[in-house]
């Protein structure tokens, strides 16, 4: 007769759940038994594109990450619209938002986050919204239909990019920020400023250092009333400040939650048949809110319930990329210098409107930001990833001054000097070597390599060093570059 296979449920078909499962299929194929639960109505969509839908650069049919036809070819039960809503460890069961019973042999929880709403009075009011999922992206396109103006409160990534979205659709932008510049968390003052300029010029408007303490208007928003007492009218309020792991799943069912469930370097859980993996899993005391740290541990995990072992999850350097068309900037670590970090390189040009800042600390290099072209974000990236010295910024890419010899764009001359295993898109784990290769296989532009590798896929962040790449191997200039920095110097 044959074996039972191990039932494992998922709970949540995010971004973090489906690369599990995509993960899954490649290292164990057929191994277990699997049911997926998502609470969305729809299957897993690329979350990282609703600013890119919001601001018209991608349609809403694009942004869906498997169709079911693949659930069920690899033979996965997937149910949408229903939720997990308890569990019981002991009994290894669990029950659904449909009154369905299930019982598993391994659980996965890959809930994500909601958006974090403050307790702003009047924040339940008609009209006010949050932007965390597609039907957060439907109602911004609704509301644009007939209202006129919006506020979006928060003043960092995600607020800039709902506000870019809600310019896109003929609204009135107004951003509410409690900090005195943009983007506080990834940027320094200079950049801030730079980024509030440009973002000007596109028409936003923007309230800074101000304190939301009512959203106005009976029944529906018709407003914002500040602690300072001044107030802003507006038809739609966006709050974008901040996430919440989504862990009362967890936390009732008796599971260690601090911010998120806790789990150590293999995902596992505080219960032996439990894990957690995404933004509602913390590991080493972090929650990451960014795609490259989820799908290294979506790796780890599928390793782990293959029961391949190989390298633990140790933590990820995590970095900040805006998406919004015509401005590129780049942060990573504390490019604020909040820190005892100092300062070893720093550049504006007026001209080209460009800044880049570069901080180290016990001589490591630590942080980075780049304002106007973000192009050096790999190689500093690297950098700051390995804890390379400073002086190596003066040998590697990073430099800031790749030579442009050779009929080479300076772009271009950063991307050939790129180590072949930089990684270049991090959202998908993409080394400039890969990207070569599907270049010398025959792939002629920045989309025929996403379609091949997923290089550019996700953020987008990418896309300059991807194009500078493509060209290169068209023009044969793309000579391998084995080492890191380290490596040439030598
Ligand atoms: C507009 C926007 C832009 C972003 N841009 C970037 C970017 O440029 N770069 C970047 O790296 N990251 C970006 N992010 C963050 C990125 O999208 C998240 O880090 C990623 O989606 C998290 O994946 P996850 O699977 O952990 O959570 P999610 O993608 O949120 O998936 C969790 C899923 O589980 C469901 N769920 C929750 N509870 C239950 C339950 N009890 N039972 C069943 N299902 C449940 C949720 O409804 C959801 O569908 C962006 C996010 C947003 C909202």
């Amino acid at each position: 007769m044959a074996e039972r296979k191990e039932r494992l449920v998922v709970a949540g078909n995010g971004m973090a759940g489906l690369r599990l499962l995509e993960e899954l299929a490649k290292a164990a194929p057929g191994r277990y038994e699997i049911a997926v639960y998502g609470s969305e109505p729809v299957p897993a969509y690329n979350r990282i594109l609703l600013s890119k839908v919001l601001q018209g650069g991608v349609g809403r049919e694009e942004i869906e990450l498997k169709a079911r036809s693949w659930y069920e070819e690899q033979g996965i039960e997937l149910r949408t619209g229903e939720a997990v809503v308890s569990l019981d460890l002991a009994a290894r069961e669990l029950r659904t938002s449909a009154g369905r019973t299930d019982r598993y042999d391994r659980l996965v929880l890959a809930t994500g986050s909601s958006a974090f709403i403050p307790p702003v009075s009047g924040a339940d009011k008609k009209g006010v919204i949050a932007f965390r999922s597609l039907a957060d992206s439907d109602a911004m396109l609704e509301a644009s239909r007939s209202g006129r103006r919006a506020a979006v409160i928060g003043g960092g990534l995600l607020g800039l990019e709902a506000a870019r979205g809600l310019l896109h659709l003929g609204m009135e932008a107004h951003v509410v920020h409690n900090a005195a510049y943009l983007m506080n968390r990834q940027l320094d003052r200079q950049a801030g400023r730079l980024l509030q300029a440009e973002l000007e010029r596109q028409g936003m408007r923007f309230h800074l250092a101000r304190d939301t303490s009512e959203v106005t208007g009976i029944g529906r928003a018709s407003g914002l009333r500040f602690r300072d007492g001044s107030r802003l009218k507006a038809d739609l309020i966006v709050f974008a400040v901040g996430i919440r792991p989504n862990v009362e799943l967890a936390r009732a069912a008796g599971l260690a939650v601090r911010r998120a469930v806790e789990v150590d370097d293999r995902m596992r859980a505080s219960d032996p048949s439990v894990y957690a993996v995404g933004e509602c899993a913390e590991h080493r005391g972090i929650a990451y809110g960014l795609v490259a740290p989820l799908y290294d541990q979506a790796k780890v995990l599928a390793r782990e319930l293959a029961g391949a072992g190989g390298e633990p999850y140790e933590g990820s350097i995590p970095y900040s990329q805006l998406k919004v068309a015509g401005i590129e900037v780049f942060s990573v670590g504390d490019a604020a210098g909040h820190g005892e970090e100092e300062t070893v390189q720093q550049a504006y040009d007026g001209l080209s409107g460009t800044y880049r800042r570069v901080l180290a600390r016990d001589g490591k290099v630590t942080a980075a930001v780049l304002y106007g072209d973000a192009s050096e974000g790999p190689a500093l990236l690297e950098l700051v990833r390995r804890g390379a010295p400073p002086e190596e910024l003066a040998a590697s890419p990073a430099s800031g001054k790749a030579e442009a010899g050779g009929g080479l764009s300076p772009r271009e001359a950063m991307a050939a000097a790129l180590p072949d295993s930089a990684t270049v898109c991090e959202c998908n784990a993409v080394a400039k070597a890969a990207i070569l290769e599907a270049v010398a296989g025959g792939c002629g532009t920045a989309e025929e390599v996403r379609a091949c590798t997923g290089a550019s896929r996700s953020c987008g962040g990418c896309r300059p060093v991807v194009e500078a790449l493509v060209r290169l191997g068209a023009a044969g200039g793309a000579q391998a570059r084995p080492g890191g920095a380290a490596a040439d110097e030598a």
